[in-house]
């Protein structure tokens, strides 16, 4: 093999996880999933296939369930599910925030507890860290925790939280009050769903998904010691821990999506034909499905980078990859179903064809985990070195 291989294309094992879950997504397909999203049903039997086949935990410690990998492994089987039509954005939540956060900084105890069941599916996590008041300055959350003898005591609010009715249980970062200081730090609890005191309204979303997103009210939740994960000091750090992870499967989410839409798109304008060639053979059809192909291509080598940085240790070069990865990709996922949509005329716009309903899912990866502008307000500052401008 020569370097070249080495330093720019993935591992023959990851090309082969990229195979395998291709063609297990592909047996369920598009169809199926906009079906069951728009009867207001779930997708478990997916989700707990991909968990049986050991895809769900391939980034856990194998003593826990999991399969050993790394977060490239688990970013290459989201951006195939997607690739196939069938995106779950609960992976982004479950194995990799969740998981990557417990796998490193839980008790021996507590990765006994939660992590098989996130590795098999029957155990998901949701995460919860958004609020209505702070937004994007998170800094400014002020759902608290405080101490009740030996436990804790949740109360605040979240917002847009994904998956909490399919969740069995939800990491949510609270504040607690530094006894000595007295100053407010971030801190990482789990909560049990049906805990007494938590309730969940969903917010009716435009996108077309399975996968819905709640406010999350926690009305005093009364929680055991070590609901606590890891270190109250390091509450901090081990949040970050989550981020990077986070980021780098948002992207390959989109990567997925954007691959999906680009091969309808391309096969569309190979068979349609209005005048005397398929529309394809128009360049004003061809180019800007091509300047997709590029994007994506693009955003993808730039995650599958973010991950192997990750994967390595290197977490500060990690964090500017990954911020780069997550914007490239929706960016590339944005203007590729907008493209697929035109490709398709007025099926474009059409159920039967399913590509609008690609567009705000495409949509919501410029907004979420982290903003295109919070992503180039990073990048200002800590890439070019220019002023914090917040
Ligand atoms: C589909 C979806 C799923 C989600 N799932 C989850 C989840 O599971 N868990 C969870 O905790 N959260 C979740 N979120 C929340 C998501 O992380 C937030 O929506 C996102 O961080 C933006 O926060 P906000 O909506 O409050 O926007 P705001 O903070 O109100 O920002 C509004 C706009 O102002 C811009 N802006 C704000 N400050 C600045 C600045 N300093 N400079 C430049 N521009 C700025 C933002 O970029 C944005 O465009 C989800 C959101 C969506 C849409």
């Amino acid at each position: 093999m020569s370097t070249g291989q080495v330093a720019f294309t993935e591992s023959e094992e990851r090309q082969e996880l990229r195979k395998q879950v291709a063609k297990l997504a592909a047996s369920y397909g598009r169809e199926w999933f906009t079906e069951r999203a728009r009867a207001g049903e779930k997708t478990t039997e997916l989700w707990l296939e991909i968990g049986r086949n050991g895809y769900l935990g391939i980034n856990i410690p194998e003593e826990h369930g999991g399969g050993g990998g790394g977060i490239g492994d688990i970013a290459a089987v989201c951006e195939e599910l997607a690739a196939q039509g069938c995106p779950l954005l609960l992976m982004v939540v479950s194995p990799a925030i969740c998981g990557t956060v417990i796998s490193r900084f839980g008790t021996d105890e507590q990765k006994r507890r939660w992590l098989p069941g996130l590795c098999d599916g029957t155990g998901t996590m949701a995460f919860a860290i958004t609020e209505p008041d702070a937004g994007t300055n998170t800094h400014n959350i002020t759902t608290t925790a405080r101490r009740d003898g030996d436990g804790w005591v949740l109360k605040g609010q979240k917002i847009w939280i994904s998956g909490v009715d399919e969740a069995d249980n939800v990491l949510v970062v609270a504040r607690t009050e530094d006894a000595r200081t007295g100053k407010l730090k971030p801190c990482l609890f789990v909560v049990p769903t049906d805990a007494e005191g938590l309730e969940h309204t969903p917010i009716p979303m435009e996108i077309v998904s399975p996968e819905r997103q709640f406010q999350v009210f926690l009305d005093d939740v009364r929680l055991p010691a070590d609901a606590l994960v890891g270190d109250e000091n390091g509450g901090l750090v081990q949040l970050f821990a989550g981020l990077n992870p986070e980021r780098i499967m948002a992207a390959s989410f989109s990567t997925g999506l954007a691959r999906y839409a680009l091969e309808r798109a391309t096969a569309y304008a190979k068979e349609r034909t209005v005048f005397q060639t398929p529309i394809g053979a128009h360049q004003a059809v061809a180019h800007p499905l091509a300047q997709s192909h590029i994007e994506i291509e693009m955003a993808r080598l730039m995650t599958q980078k973010a991950a192997a940085l990750y994967d390595a240790g290197d977490e500060m070069a990690a964090g500017e990859a990954a911020n780069m990865a997550k914007y490239a990709a929706a960016e590339a996922a944005c203007d590729a179903v907008d493209r697929a949509v035109q490709t398709h005329g007025g099926y474009g716009i059409s159920q039967e064809y399913g590509m609008a309903g690609l567009l705000v899912a495409t949509r919501a990866g410029r907004i979420a985990p982290v903003s295109r502008e919070m992503i180039l307000n990073f990048v200002a500052m800590h890439s070019l070195g220019l002023p914090k401008s917040y």
